[in-house]
């Protein structure tokens, strides 16, 4: 069938066009896409700054209806709402049974560069070029065909929107405080960043019983959403020094930091912002082929824990359906972080207002 998608087609070459799309085939599915999350990885991606090489079609959050299932599928029928889990992990390697999906070992060769489960692909465009599945999802389309294990059912109460925005960004900054840090209530945090992930983890933050939530960011509109979102204080590292500020606040430094950037510079902020004995959780990956000289001293002298958090440390069969109920409880209130919608056409727009802080979370829309 035909589909009109979000094409990476080189590095920095991103065209909107109509591609052809396979059946699913056995363990998976073909899902009409009605809601698709913006979120920097895939910006990351359409540089060349990650693993995934194009030409690919572009998007990993998403939501939409099961329009078609291959042969063994269980998981889902057609007509079922779900959203996009990005890591369709296997259940049974020893990542999998050590309750750590997210490291599933079959991710890197598939998943993550870009192939479906069995590690080929749906996707060519018209005159016939192969195209990768984004993070196996390539939800930046009409349509995508993704595993089984990727479809997570959700109930008709929930927008598409927000169950899109539940599979990455609030995964991701949820799980870093709910599941990496394992935060205690009354806890004391900051969150470096206010893009999608960062104002997600300030959510996370707030479920959790943290208080003070201290927000930091360069850009003052992104500061005033993670105010909306709940942060208590907000930083700009360009009027103040970081570390310093937050160890003023607060008797030598916060609990736990959350760098959802993860720059050298944020890298470094997060470690020394926090108190004796507190954490620093590195969740973000801009730079993520950097080093960073570590303060020995403070990490061993002072009991300092520095955590990476890949997706939250996410177990999405059991954290993704949790963040829904979570949502329909009332207690996450993930529509809040969803403040543009956008057509198809103007992904690249919306990849602009991302960059520039001109929205929480952009999400694409279709008819
Ligand atoms: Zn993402
Ligand atoms: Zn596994």
């Amino acid at each position: 069938m035909e589909t009109l998608a979000a094409v990476a087609r080189a590095y920095n070459q991103l065209t909107i066009e109509t591609i052809e799309l396979d059946p699913p085939h056995a363990n998976e599915v073909l899902v009409r896409v009605c809601a698709a999350g913006v979120c920097h990885s895939d910006l990351h991606t359409l540089r060349g700054e990650l693993r995934a090489q194009p030409p690919l079609v572009l998007g990993h959050e998403g939501a939409g209806i099961v329009a078609a299932v291959g042969a063994n599928v269980t998981r889902v029928k057609p007509g079922d709402r779900v959203l996009v889990n990005w890591l369709p992990a296997d259940g049974t390697c020893p990542a999998c049974l050590r309750g750590q999906p997210n490291l599933c070992e079959r991710l890197p060769s598939t998943t993550l560069v870009g192939w479906l489960t069995d590690g080929t692909s749906r996707l060519r465009t018209l005159d016939g070029v192969p195209l990768k599945h984004y993070l196996g999802a390539a939800t930046m389309s009409q349509f995508c065909v993704i595993d089984q294990a990727s479809a997570i059912p959700f109930p008709a109460d929930v927008p598409f929107e927000v169950a899109a925005l539940i599979g990455c960004a609030v995964a991701t900054g949820v799980g870093a405080v709910v599941n990496t840090a394992r935060v205690e209530p009354g806890s004391s945090a900051a969150v470096i960043g206010c893009g999608g992930v960062g104002l997600s983890a300030i959510l996370g933050c707030q479920l959790a019983g943290c208080h003070p939530i201290f927000a930091v960011d360069v850009l003052e509109s992104r500061l005033d959403f993670a105010k909306q979102l709940g942060a208590t204080e907000t930083l700009n590292p360009l009027q103040c020094d970081i570390p310093g500020t937050l160890k003023a606040f607060s008797r030598g430094g916060v609990d736990y930091v959350f760098d959802t950037v993860g720059s050298a510079i944020t890298v470094t902020q997060a470690l020394h912002g926090t108190r004796p004995g507190g954490a620093a959780i590195i969740v973000g990956m801009h730079a993520a082929k950097t080093e960073v000289p570590l303060p020995i001293g403070a990490l061993v002298f002072q009991n300092r824990r520095l955590l990476g958090s890949f997706v939250g440390s996410l177990r999405p069969l059991v954290d993704l359906p949790r963040l829904v109920e979570l949502y329909r409880a009332g207690r996450l209130p993930v529509d809040l972080l969803v403040t543009q919608r956008y057509a198809l056409a103007d992904v690249a727009q919306a990849f602009a207002d991302m960059e520039s802080g001109a929205v929480a979370r952009g999400v694409i829309v279709f008819e």
